[in-house]
């Protein structure tokens, strides 16, 4: 080894100590006949001491070390002098009087400095990633995603998983999105898909009898990158057999718990709280609920059912609903109030009216068209008191619901309604099987076409499809869907009839899916599975805004590595050997 310690590995117990460190040049301070250097590694930083009276020389040398340099140094471990020593670092207590030293390279000047707080564009951190990783919190963070996967394999070796792995050049699998196709050399125009997800091969390993199955999948997805997406991700993917909904949550409760407690110090205490999807959406206008902050949706359209008010009524005789949320203790002024009103419409709400809530009564341009009684029910509906503004907004059940979701998170962020900093976890169950897509004009799987609808509802599959509810479950942490999974469809002929309500002919079926058809027809257990988006579960765990800053080597938002410079142009003859041609 170049080195007998790491730099945030010495204590007052080595000193005294001959110790060799190896590093990077992290800051300098210059006091004449001695110069101080941190050299800074993975795990810390130790204060070096070059002075001239031990060694001209090395003091010398010292002075032409630059920042991000990388050094070999021995010395002597010693204590600093009284009040000199850094309670913050935990070497602060020692430094190290070097009587040697050793370049072993130089390095040019970084285009940014190498510390947490550097100010710095994403554009020149990802340019320059290996630097940006240098820094302490990046470091940390890899250290956080390894300690999760680890704690993964482990959990998943004692509960009797195999780990297997999927395919990578593979056939298209329907996760809803575009697919990466690779054209095939050996085959002239055939193309392998990039798995969106090992969906279908982990439910083949059920069939193989495999019976509880997990992998880190690598999943591929052409998506437009808006939100915070990237075009390959990773999932905690698990499939297990003879199971219910209740077997995959539990397990995978299990495995959070295991998680939260690594990565959060937080005690979890399952069983976690269960929401349907309609609760969900009615009390949080959203699927994927933060449920950190009340700031709950109220339907209060029987209290204004004979109000005054004529917008509030149509909306009522058109079968919509009039809907509000409580900020209590929130007083807003006229600006701010026109500016939510305005948030609401680019929402797509018709419009948002505010109450506020005096001694005196409500003030609001529209209280003069409430009556007494319809003031006093609104009051006592959103528990309301003095200080508190009510916002309300109408509309069809699910504008309305999500319109104000978001509303209420947008409110929850300006204010700062989240004071707590433990993870908030919960699932979402009771999933509809299909959803109406308006730009495709058809039926669509909410979740994927594999998921078994539940068995008091199938036979609504050819009736009413839409009040199909699923056997599906999705687990949210602080307001972000983590993960999703379901139990399974595992006969050939209720297969088919979900492709059918699909729109998926037999021979589509059969083109795409032929080989998992033929599977279910050759003793396919009952089966059901979950995955995870690492990514996201890391980043929010973690507290950090976007996932990339969880990603050793992310993509930007237009799909490119910055870095390397992916994707790039191919030659002439690798296109001619693939048979494709580039037209532009
Ligand atoms: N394959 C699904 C996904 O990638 C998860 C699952 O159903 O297990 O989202």
């Amino acid at each position: 080894m170049l080195r007998t310690h790491t730099c945030g590995e010495l204590r007052k117990k080595h000193i005294g100590k001959h110790v060799t460190l190896c590093g990077w040049i992290d800051t300098r301070r210059d006091h004449g006949n001695l110069i101080f250097l941190d050299v800074r590694d993975r795990w810390g930083k130790t204060q070096l001491v070059f002075d001239s009276e031990v060694s001209r020389q090395l003091h010398r040398d010292a002075e032409k070390l630059r920042p991000e340099f990388v050094i070999r140094v021995g010395g002597v471990v010693g204590k600093r002098p009284a009040g000199t020593a850094n309670p913050k670092l935990n070497t602060g207590e020692i430094e190290v009087r070097v009587n040697e030293m050793e370049v072993l390279n130089a390095s040019e000047t970084p285009p940014f400095e190498i510390l947490d707080e550097s100010n710095v564009s994403e554009e020149i951190r990802l340019k320059y990633r290996y630097l940006d990783l240098r820094r302490p919190s990046m470091l940390r963070r890899l250290e956080i995603r390894s300690q999760v996967v680890q704690v993964a394999r482990e959990y998943f070796k004692e509960h009797d998983f195999i780990e297997v792995e999927t395919p990578i050049l593979t056939k298209s699998t329907p996760e809803g999105a575009r697919d990466f196709l690779v054209p095939s050399r050996l085959s002239q125009g055939t193309f392998y898909a990039l798995p969106q997800s090992p969906q279908l091969f982990k439910q083949m390993l059920m069939v193989s009898g495999v019976d509880r199955y997990f992998q880190l999948a690598r999943c591929f997805r052409d998506e437009d990158l808006r939100a915070d997406r990237q075009p390959e991700h990773t999932q905690i993917d698990v499939e297990m057999s003879f199971v219910t909904e209740d077997d995959v949550i539990s397990v995978i409760e299990g495995l959070l718990v295991r998680v939260v407690k690594a990565v959060c110090g937080v005690s979890l205490k399952p069983p976690l709280q269960r929401l349907s999807y309609l609760d969900a959406v009615d009390r949080y206008g959203t699927d994927a609920p933060d449920i950190r902050f009340g700031l709950e949706l109220v339907d209060v359209t029987s209290i204004l059912e004979r109000c005054e008010l004529k917008i509030f009524r149509d909306v009522i005789a058109s079968k919509g609903m009039i809907k509000g949320i409580n900020v209590r203790g929130r007083d807003f002024s006229r600006q701010e109030l026109d500016g939510l009103i305005v948030k609401a419409k680019e929402l797509g709400a018709q419009g948002l009216a505010w109450l506020k809530v005096t001694t005196r009564g409500f003030e609001s341009p529209i209280a003069k068209f409430l009556a007494e009684s319809e003031q006093d029910e609104l009051r006592r509906a959103f528990c309301s008191e003095a200080g508190d503004t009510i916002f309300l907004l109408g509309g069809e059940w699910r504008t309305a619901s999500t319109v104000l979701g978001a509303l209420r998170s947008h409110l929850a962020k300006d204010l700062k309604l989240v004071k707590t900093k433990d993870p908030a976890l919960l699932w979402v169950v009771n999933f509809p099987l299909f959803e109406f897509s308006e730009a495709e004009k058809r039926l669509e799987s909410l979740h994927h076409p594999f998921t078994a609808p539940q068995d008091a509802d199938v036979g609504l599959l050819d009736k009413e499809p839409l009040r199909v509810r699923a056997r599906a479950y999705d687990i949210i942490l602080n307001g972000t869907e983590i993960g999703g999974g379901s139990i399974r469809i595992h006969r050939e002929e209720v297969q088919k009839k979900v492709f059918g309500v699909l729109g998926i002919s037999d021979q589509e079926a059969e083109e795409k899916f032929g080989f998992l058809l033929e599977a279910l027809r050759y003793g396919a257990p009952p089966h059901g599975g979950i995955a995870l988006g690492l990514d996201r579960l890391c980043a929010n765990l973690l507290g950090v805004d976007t996932i990339r800053d969880v990603i050793a080597f992310p993509k930007t938002q237009k799909g490119t590595c910055l870095m390397t410079e992916a994707p790039s142009k191919v030659y002439p003859e690798q296109l001619k050997e693939l048979f494709l041609q580039v037209k532009t």
